[in-house]
């Protein structure tokens, strides 16, 4: 049985009711690891997710923010039980200019670990979309139970931080080309930083997600 459950949120700690309902829906996504859902009223991100359930799953990150995610490679980067994959601009032209170079793939235990898909100044969707599927495809080989997506929308073009062109067509690809892997996923928001893009972003990039899932559940 599939079950999709979409809901975008933003709400600070003190909303009782808003994380009670975000806890709700986390309970019935990932049956079996319900106590994070109590924990996320202390923190919600990311690295906190990966590696709490990494204690129970075989967890990928997935990091489409378009800048490096440094923190988060730094914390898995000699482990070899969490991938961490990231397409982002190149360091040599983006934030935060000393990290998500192709040569860093992980050390000791975590060699082969880390994927860094550092991209053009002005990549386009295409561009965009080609290295994702390098993504994906790494993701496939690894063979993760669950995925958790570091989401950005300063890709999109007219981002103030950012420098790809990225349409909102383009997001709608990107949610369903990722939910095609068939994983339970957790989407948690980083960039956007243009409120437009932001609205429209969303949606079309949820609407791909839901789309994705259907295919890969006829
Ligand atoms: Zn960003």
């Amino acid at each position: 049985m599939i079950r999709i459950h979409r809901l975008y949120s933003t709400f600070l700690p003190s909303d009782r009711d808003r994380m009670e309902q975000v806890k709700t829906i986390f309970r019935q996504s990932f049956p079996g690891v319900a106590d994070y859902a109590d924990k996320i009223a202390d923190q919600l991100e990311h690295p906190f997710a990966a590696q709490f359930l990494s204690s129970r799953r075989r967890v990928a990150v997935l990091d489409i923010d378009y800048h490096h995610g440094n923190g988060t490679q730094d914390i898995f980067y000699r482990r070899g039980d969490v991938l961490t994959v990231s397409l982002h601009g190149h360091p040599n032209i983006a934030y935060p200019y000393f990290s998500g170079f192709a040569d860093e793939t992980g050390e000791e235990g975590g060699k082969g670990f880390n994927l860094n898909l550092p991209l053009a100044e002005h990549t386009d969707g295409d561009g965009y979309l080609k290295a994702l599927d390098r993504a994906l495809a790494a993701l496939r080989r690894y063979k993760p139970s669950c995925l958790i997506v570091s989401l950005g929308f300063d890709t999109l073009k007219g981002d103030p931080t950012g420098s790809f062109t990225l349409s909102t067509r383009t997001m709608t690809e990107i949610g369903r080309n990722i939910a095609k892997l068939g994983l339970p996923m957790l989407f948690v928001q980083e960039g956007g930083y243009n409120l437009r893009n932001l609205r429209s972003g969303v949606v079309r990039l949820f609407d791909g997600v839901a789309q994705g899932v259907a295919s890969s559940h006829p």
